[in-house]
């Protein structure tokens, strides 16, 4: 199949690299020229595990193509998928600009049939639009040609791109004619050898369906957050809550972590779309403002616990502090409403100096934070402990649980250690001279737990225990 990807971001190149590893060719088009010509010199212009491997080996395959024009991307293309962006308005609906100069651009182009695939995520009753923006721009051009518009969502999450596109744990398709589904179906059909994944519905279901799924996995985690405050106040420790949960099997363990909220370029904003689709037919949905409003409080909360920590020494002024991680979440680069941005703003208006470290996303951080004195990006997370009072661990990358803490130790100026995502055992910290804040349970709670935990692991203890 000839395919066209419009939008070579996370989702388009992704996604566009493994239709041409099954055997597809795929052209790449993006209005961005800068993008297009790294790519045509083999430069990813984002981190994500095993993606370049992946280009190189199709792009030398002559499967994968980049380009910035239209008339040879349709021209090429059986199906042209539209993979660019759906941010936020103003008022929290989504904005379908570029969805609608994309599908203009191909019905501005296309000689022949086409089937036109929404996989960026937009609202319901977007394929509907966009059906009548392509018709628009037909009949201006005076030709009947016919087309299809289908919705097919993306699942796939960043640090894990090329696996979740390359084994989707399922493929949604919303379609209206035959003729589009089984070209969808020809698609997909190498992803789905194993076992059938592919789910047909209609467009409206099959829009839906992606924001419901961001919509529930919001709802974990600010659940989640909400009770480990309550935790925090009340004695008990959010990581016992969690593992007593998630062993209820109509619960299950994904998703179940405290932290300090979610970010990211699609959880906040597909819920505040949500928001907006359903403000528009009069529909009130309070859980979404909930887990909104909790997950604001939640990085703020974090903050505060910073704060008052400092607050007999003087507060943060002039202190210094490390940051680890700055990356919305560990295995990306991607800055977008990342959680450590929230941090460090709050850090520096108080006069904290900051030092950073992330393994891969400090080129882009910088395009996100100022230019100020008080920062100092830094190598590594050694490096970013240098003269510190505390250590703040804003993402759970895998290194920073293998860090000598002896050495890191021998670097601070205080032993302070800010644990954003549950990652250390407060007792081991403990015993390293750390004054140690997690987030849901209180210090009581957590010296118990692990007390208990070790007289489990030693029967003499447990007899004597006895
Ligand atoms: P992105 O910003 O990384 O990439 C979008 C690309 O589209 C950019 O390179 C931009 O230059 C290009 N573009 C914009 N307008 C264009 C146009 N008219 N013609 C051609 N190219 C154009 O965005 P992304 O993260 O890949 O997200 C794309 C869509 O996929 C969004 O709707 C998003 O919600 C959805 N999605 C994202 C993820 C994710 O993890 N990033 C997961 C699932 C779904």
């Amino acid at each position: 199949m000839r395919i066209l990807m419009i939008g070579s971001g996370y989702v388009g190149l992704v996604t566009a690299s493994c239709f041409s590893e099954m055997g597809h060719t795929v052209t790449c088009l993006d209005i961005d020229h800068e993008k297009i010509e790294k790519l045509k010199q083999g430069i990813i212009p984002f981190f994500e595990p095993s993606l370049k491997e992946m280009v190189d080996r199709n792009v030398q395959a002559g499967r994968l193509h980049f380009t910035t024009s239209y008339a040879q991307g349709v021209c090429n293309s059986t199906v042209c998928f539209i993979a660019v962006p759906t941010p936020s308005q103003e008022d929290g609906s989504c904005d379908l600009s570029y969805v609608h100069a994309a599908a203009k651009a191909i019905a501005d182009h296309m000689d022949s049939y086409r089937l036109i695939v929404n996989k960026s995520t937009v609202p319901v009753g977007t394929a509907d639009e966009v059906s009548k923006t392509v018709a628009t721009a037909l009949a201006e051009r005076g030709c009947a040609i016919a087309f299809d518009v289908v919705s097919n969502p993306e699942f796939l999450k960043e640090g894990s791109a090329v696996q979740d596109c390359m084994k989707p744990d399922r493929v949604i398709l919303g379609t209206e004619t035959p003729q589009a589904l089984d070209l969808m179906c020809e698609i997909y059909s190498a992803f789905t050898l194993n076992h059938d994944r592919i789910l047909t519905m209609d467009i409206r279901s099959a829009e839906m369906t992606k924001y419901a799924a961001n919509a529930m996995l919001a709802t974990r985690i600010s659940f989640m957050n909400e009770l480990a405050t309550l935790c925090e106040k009340v004695g008990a420790n959010i990581n016992s809550v969690r593992v007593g949960i998630g062993s209820d099997a109509r619960i299950g363990y994904q998703f179940l972590y405290a932290g300090i909220g979610y970010g990211g370029s699609c959880f906040p904003k597909d819920i505040q779309a949500l928001r907006a689709t359903a403000n528009q037919v009069d529909v009130a949905m309070p859980i979404l403002h909930a887990v909104e409003s909790i997950n604001k409080k939640q990085r703020q909360l974090f903050i505060e616990k910073i704060l008052f920590h400092y607050i007999s020494q003087g507060g943060v002024q002039n202190k210094t502090l490390t940051i680890w991680g700055l990356s919305f979440k560990p295995d990306t680069d991607d800055m977008r409403d990342a959680p450590s941005l929230s941090i460090i703003e709050a850090l520096l208006a108080e006069g904290a100096r900051v030092r950073l470290y992330d393994p891969v996303a400090i080129p882009k951080a910088r395009k996100y934070l100022p230019s100020n004195p008080q920062i100092t990006y830094c190598i590594d997370e050694y490096e970013a402990a240098e003269k510190a009072d505390g250590i703040i661990l804003v993402t759970e990358w895998k290194q920073f649980r293998f860090v000598n803490f002896e050495t890191i130790c021998s670097k601070l100026n205080q032993r302070v250690f800010f644990d954003g995502r549950n990652q250390y055992k407060a007792k081991e910290m403990h015993a390293k001279g750390f004054h140690y804040y997690g987030i849901g349970y209180s210090p009581k709670s957590q010296s118990l737990h692990e007390s208990l935990s070790a007289i489990q692991a030693n029967p003499m203890e447990k007899s004597l225990a006895h």
